[in-house]
């Protein structure tokens, strides 16, 4: 039998269980079985977070930018020796392959180099003109929040901004999938990051968010996970007029056009929509087909999707692995259930495997009434509902019918095409004849329910910035 693992929490530069002796277990979501435990944070443990985040503020926000870039980069290369550790604690305890932790992590140490190589560039004061100059200072204390679902990815987008900014920060890691969090920190403790600088916590969420939230220390919360969830800390963050960065839901339609080539489209789809089991804020959810390919499409994602193979995630033959945990599944049921009570057909999947484990086959689901809960709740798992479109006003109206506003795919090669859907597709981002993960280089936000503010790219560093203005009667002495 395998060792237990216990997880301990990061603070004031000590790695340390909750001071009330809490934890939870930890559950293989492939098993069902307990193989560990993660401690609690106490309110006296978080207080300690915060004092040691004030306290080492300072002294980061004025280390040389080029410094803390230095230290992102060699913590990014710390990581990468941590890989096949890491990837298999990941896919241990969220059901994500291995191949598929292990691109997640790559993620991660892009992003951790991406924001290190530009922290000095994006710290600079900005001339304007002789008289006028804008000064970038980092925004002080940030407090994040990570879901379970890309816990590698999200714990560096968490972090690697805001340090690189010359922010401190509180980073409050999904309770069942700790270990991303604990490997990203460590790495950055190797790189020799100061003591405060970061801390990493779990425990009770909420409690968690009300308490960092509740103190005038933190200046900026960050916060990836549902929308209910993103509108609750935007109120609590309202007490303390603290930034918000949410990424929140989202239900992205893909919209295939005639011209498409209906092979890779299915394969990019099918590719795409079922990694990590469907649990992602980005992956598709609506595929609406231009009416005349509709039945040879549909057809060829059935046969996609039925082909997928599901297993353990630690073998390497497994294409999907089981969903994170049994709310997930509950979620499946009762989405699958209310539209197939619609009149919905199973083209294939709509069921819990027979086996242990969370295991959800990959659905699609043809014919279903526009009132079915799965167009209008983020299903957040492996099911697609596939429809016909008959003009391309039709297929706007109907990608953009939904609350949410992150993503919106769609396949055509047609210039004419691409211009209208690009200007009509209500979404953060709008990919076209391509379904990919957004890389660390580029802004990434929702828009309407799917929440606001940038995370990646030049605007995802200036966020947990202030940009001090300065103004001068004559040429300024410095530059
Ligand atoms: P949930 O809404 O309870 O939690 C979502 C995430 O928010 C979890 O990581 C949780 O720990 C955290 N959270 C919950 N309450 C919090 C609070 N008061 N303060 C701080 N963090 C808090 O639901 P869940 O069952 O864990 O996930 C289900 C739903 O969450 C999904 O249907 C999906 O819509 C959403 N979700 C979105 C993302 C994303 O990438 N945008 C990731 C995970 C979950």
């Amino acid at each position: 039998m395998s060792e237990s693992i216990n997880y301990k929490l990061f603070i004031n530069g000590t790695w340390r269980s909750g001071s009330d002796g809490s934890d939870l277990a930890l559950t293989n979501p492939a098993t069902e079985q307990e193989f560990g435990r993660v401690a609690v944070a106490s309110a006296t443990d978080l207080d300690d977070a915060l004092m040691s985040a004030q306290n080492s503020l300072l002294s980061w926000s004025k280390t040389p930018a080029s410094d803390r870039g230095t230290l992102l980069v060699r913590a990014a290369r710390i990581l990468i020796g941590k890989i096949d550790a890491a990837a298999t604690a990941l896919s241990k305890e969220q059901g994500k392959t291995l191949a598929e932790a292990r691109g997640e992590y790559a993620r991660a140490v892009e992003t951790l180099e991406w924001n290190g190589t530009h922290a000095e560039e994006l710290s600079a004061p900005i001339p304007m003109g002789e008289t006028r100059m804008i000064v970038p200072e980092g925004i002080g204390v940030v407090a994040a929040f990570t879901p379970w679902n890309y816990p590698a990815v999200l714990n560096a987008r968490k972090l690697a901004a805001p340090l690189a900014a010359g922010c401190a920060v509180i980073l409050k890691g999904a309770e069942e999938t700790p270990s991303a969090g604990v490997f990203i920190v460590e790495a950055l403790e190797e790189a020799g990051i100061p003591t405060g600088v970061v801390s990493l916590v779990f425990g009770n969420p909420p409690m968690i968010s009300e308490h960092l939230l509740g103190s005038p220390i933190v200046r900026a919360l960050t916060f990836t996970g549902s929308t209910p969830v993103g509108k609750q800390l935007a109120k609590i963050a309202a007490n303390n007029l603290q930034r918000c960065v949410l990424e929140l839901g989202g239900h992205s339609p893909i919209v295939v056009f005639e011209d498409t080539d209906l092979s890779k489209a299915v394969s990019a789809i099918s590719e795409y929509k079922f990694e990590c089991a469907g649990q992602s804020c980005n992956a598709p959810s609506r595929v609406l087909v231009a009416r005349r390919i509709y039945e040879t499409f549909l057809a060829k994602l059935v046969e996609a999707a039925a082909r997928i193979r599901i297993g353990n995630p630690d073998d390497p033959a497994t294409e999907m692995g089981p969903m994170a945990n049994a709310r997930r599944i509950e979620a499946m049921e009762r989405l699958t259930k209310d539209a197939v009570d619609r009149g919905a057909k199973v083209e294939t999947g709509g069921a819990r495997l027979d086996r242990s484990g969370f295991y959800w086959a990959p659905t699609i689901l043809s014919n279903v009434h526009p009132e079915s809960k799965v167009l209008r709740e983020e299903p957040f798992g492996p099911i697609l509902t596939v429809a016909p479109f008959d003009s391309i006003e039709q297929a706007i109206e109907e990608a953009n019918a939904t609350e949410y506003g992150l993503a919106s795919y769609f396949f055509s090669n047609s210039p004419d095409v691409q211009k209208r859907m690009i200007n009509s597709l209500l979404a953060g981002a709008v990919s076209v004849n391509y379904l990919k993960g957004v890389s660390a280089d580029a802004p990434n936000a929702g828009i309407n329910q799917s929440g606001y503010g940038y995370e990646g790219g030049v605007e995802g560093l200036r966020t947990f910035q202030n940009l001090k203005l300065v103004n001068a009667a004559g040429p300024l002495a410095i530059r």
